[in-house]
């Protein structure tokens, strides 16, 4: 029997109330990973009330003795990375090397923060009157509660925990109950650095209780939210009646545009890789490609090709790339979706048949051409291995269907040409710009967000951590 998880509150790892369902394996639904509790309000109102006692002690600590407890957690998950790696492909069928690299993220994650711990945090502004010194201060918000999806299980945990904490506020985190038990993990490593007892608690648990009774808690001074545009409305409509901040950073839609005079191999090796490397489960994933007519056939011949060599299997196997949809639920919508399209499918879309998939949620990544650009398999965000491709005759169209879209996360350009990547940087609607890269991946250091429906507006990471996590007071000294 799988162990039921604990939550990790004011330094203890304790008990969750509520019926606990499975947490699976989804390269092997024979295989439980742990049995998640659901969680009431009472458990949230527990992780807020630890997380409230210890601000004043963790507010009040110089940065530099902040930032050296973030550089021992970046020490400590360094020294468990494989062990986190393997973890995170188990749970939630993210392929090995995928999983190496989100590991090995949240250290570089966590030194950058500890950097920021230390870095000057205001302003001198002079004065009207004479004889005035004022200045600004950045002051830590208080608690802040951090709703996460399960897709980057550490990272995203991180590259909100690592800045509200390197500011001086503290922390609960609820994370998604598909990815909890690596949450749990991360709570160990936690505590193995020697964070102060409340600094950073989890909660596992279910989003409509715990997830919900957070936002709402009177002691929760900040939001920052990462996961589907469904839930996100919701928490930003809970946080602006309570008048806190928050941020939601959503799905997306995420176009690549191929432009007749691009170097088609690369294109269609960033474009297959976007689309189809961890069964197409990224907010970033490239799930549309708009190609000049006149290369069309060239390049989808070119992409089929890169497709099949991106190996497909059970994360065990270390060369897979592809991998499980998160959950039965997750496969079968994505294969109903592809039913329903129309078009004309060009490769993918099946259950594989070989044994070594029978217990797992694999789709095979599949290619449709045709589609109505205002089809739900055009204009919904599927979270699955399926690319729809479409034409247009020059960049003028094709920045115009990429743009006809809800969403704006992420988008690029595949060209040779100045002039047409230039239009495209100024009228592309994507909080993520690209120009011959993968619509996929962003460094950690800078800013990151989309715009439209993918974002309330904010950012996340960078510099761009700093206005969200703190709070600026204006302060004048009259001499
Ligand atoms: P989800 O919206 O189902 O869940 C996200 C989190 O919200 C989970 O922790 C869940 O428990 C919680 N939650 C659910 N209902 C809640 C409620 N009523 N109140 C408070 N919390 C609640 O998303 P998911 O399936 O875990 O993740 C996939 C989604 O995340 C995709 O849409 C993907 O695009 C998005 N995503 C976006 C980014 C980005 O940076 N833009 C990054 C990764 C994933």
């Amino acid at each position: 029997m799988a162990n039921l998880l604990r939550s990790y509150v004011g330094g203890a790892f304790i008990a969750t109330a509520g019926d606990p369902f499975d947490d699976l394996n989804p390269s092997d639904a024979d295989d439980i990973v742990a049995r998640v509790p659901a969680g009431n309000a009472d458990d949230a109102a527990a992780a807020v009330r630890a997380a409230a006692q210890a601000l004043p002690a963790w507010r009040d600590l110089p940065g530099p003795a902040r930032a050296e407890h973030l550089h021992r957690w970046g020490e400590v998950i360094g020294s468990r990375a494989e062990e986190l790696a393997q973890a995170m492909a188990r749970e939630v069928g993210k392929p090995l090397g995928e999983a190496r690299g989100e590991v090995a993220r949240c250290s570089v994650i966590l030194r950058y923060y500890a950097g920021e711990a230390v870095r000057a945090i205001g302003e001198v502004v002079p004065a009207q009157a004479a004889g005035v010194l004022q200045f600004t201060l950045r002051d830590p918000l208080g608690v802040v509660a951090l709703i996460t999806p399960w897709n980057f299980p550490l990272a995203i945990p991180l590259w909100k925990a690592a800045p509200a904490l390197a500011f001086g506020n503290t922390v609960v985190l609820k994370p998604a109950e598909q990815s909890s038990h690596l949450a749990i993990l991360l709570a160990e490593t936690a505590e193995a650095a020697g964070l102060p007892a409340g600094a950073f608690n989890v909660v596992a648990g279910a989003g409509g209780t715990v997830g919900d009774a957070l936002i709402r808690h009177p002691d929760v001074r900040a939001v920052s939210f990462t996961g589907s545009t469904t839930v996100g409305a919701r928490v930003a409509q809970v946080c602006a009646e309570r008048n806190v901040r928050y941020q939601t950073e959503m799905g997306g839609k995420n176009v690549a545009i191929v432009l007749a005079d691009a170097d088609l191999d690369l294109a269609a090796r960033l474009t297959a890789a976007g689309a189809m490397r961890y069964a197409g489960q990224k907010c970033t994933a490239t799930s549309r490609v708009v190609v000049a007519r006149s290369v069309e056939d060239r390049f989808l011949a070119k992409l089929g090709a890169q497709v099949n060599a991106l190996s497909l299997g059970p994360v065990t196997d270390a060369a897979s790339a592809v991998g499980p949809l998160i959950s039965s639920d997750a496969r079968d919508r994505v294969r109903a979706a592809l039913a329903a399209a129309g078009g004309e499918r060009l490769a993918g879309g099946d259950a594989p048949s070989d044994a070594r998939f029978a217990r797992g949620f694999f789709v095979t990544p599949a290619i449709v051409r045709g589609v109505d650009p205002d089809a739900a398999l055009a204009q919904d965000e599927l979270f699955g291995p399926v690319l729809a491709s479409f034409t247009a005759a020059d960049l003028d169209e094709a920045v115009a269907l990429a743009n006809r879209s809800r969403y704006g996360l992420s988008a690029t350009l595949f060209t040779r040409d100045l002039p047409s990547a230039l239009a495209y940087i100024r009228r592309i609607h994507a909080g993520l710009v690209r120009v011959n890269g993968d619509t996929t991946g962003v460094d950690p250091h800078a800013p990151f967000g989309g715009m439209k429906a993918s974002s309330s507006g904010s950012r996340e990471q960078g510099s761009a951590a700093r206005e969200f996590y703190t709070e600026i007071r204006t302060v004048q000294v009259v001499g």
